[in-house]
């Protein structure tokens, strides 16, 4: 079965095309991330899943039903943490969970699913709105969990967390798809997605510009060599030679007079010869596997 199935969506805001002409299927039992820098239309696709905002073209469906035509029904078995949720006044962190329990006709534990959430029993007696941002984060994806749903929509998760947080926040992803829901979750940061995803996407000004897996997007940027080059003197100008071989995808400037380089295996003695010719001395040098980061500079252009 399919979990998420969208049809050719867009979606306009006057003259901003937030979403233009998506097309994405995700199985069941994925963990799909959803790639792309601020403002690339990653909320607005949640929210058409939503039905917090009406697509202006095209459908989505959730495990065969329309978001908009038959949104219960869509929404039945899904747990949400949107974006920029914000908490209830004067209810404590217990209350929201009972409160997620009672509206999704649900049995579970409170006390466990904080627990789950890393919230401790006097964090959970507390009001919520005085919860930090990681905890208020801690609690509605607490409230997602309930139920124990078929799919989750998670957008943007990681926000507000520490490196402890966001590794715990990836835990949970793990265990919820084991125990047999499809994740969707979207992310501007780039090694929360590479970790846990088994297939990513990559928006970027409201276009889906890849999906592939990890592996699959390394490929196909032909090896995905990431060459790392310390030089002696980083000049004006020495940036724009390396982009000039043929061969080289991305080229940034990094610190310590060092570059970062993705390009194909044919170009590394190609990019040396270069420099060498341009009268700069390569003090180090090395090869990495291209990271995601490499894929997302080289697919959305930024960083050129
Ligand atoms: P992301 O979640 O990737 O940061 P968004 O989906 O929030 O991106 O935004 C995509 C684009 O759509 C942006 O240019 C944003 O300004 C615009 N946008 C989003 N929601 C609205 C809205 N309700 N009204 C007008 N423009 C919007």
């Amino acid at each position: 079965m399919t979990a998420i199935e969208a049809t050719e969506v867009s979606k306009r805001y006057g003259t901003v095309v937030a979403l233009d002409r998506v097309d994405l299927t995700v199985p069941e039992g994925e963990i799909f991330g959803f790639l792309g820098p601020n403002g690339a239309g990653k909320s607005t696709f949640i929210n058409v899943l939503l039905d917090f905002a009406t697509p202006s073209d095209g459908s989505v469906e959730i495990f065969g039903h329309d978001c908009h035509a038959e949104g219960v029904a869509a929404r039945e078995r899904i747990g949400v943490l949107p974006e920029g949720y914000s908490v209830f006044e004067r209810r404590t962190g217990r209350q929201h969970i009972e409160y997620a329990i009672e509206s999704k006709d649900a049995d579970d534990d409170p006390a466990e699913i904080l627990d789950r959430v890393g919230l401790d029993p006097t964090d959970a007696e507390r009001e919520a709105s005085d919860y930090s941002k990681g905890m208020a984060q801690r609690l509605v994806l607490g409230m997602a969990l309930v139920g124990e749903p078929d799919l989750l929509l998670l957008d943007e998760p990681t926000t507000g967390l520490d490196p402890n947080g966001a590794a715990e926040m990836r835990d949970i992803i793990r265990e919820e798809n084991e125990r047999g829901a499809t994740v969707f979750f979207s992310s501007h940061i780039l090694e929360q997605v590479e970790a846990v995803c088994d297939r990513v996407g990559i928006l970027q000004d409201g276009e889906l510009v890849a999906v592939d897996t990890i592996e699959g997007l390394r490929e196909s940027l032909g090896g995905g060599t990431k060459l790392v080059i310390t030089v002696d003197d980083l000049r004006n100008g020495t940036v724009e030679t390396v982009r000039g071989v043929q061969g080289v995808e991305t080229a940034v400037e990094r610190e310590d007079s060092t570059l970062e380089v993705t390009c194909t295996n044919d170009a590394k003695m190609d990019i040396l010869v270069e420099l060498h010719d341009a009268g700069v001395d390569v003090v180090n040098f090395r090869t990495e596997e291209a990271s995601l980061e490499d894929m997302f500079i080289e697919y959305t252009g930024s960083g050129r």
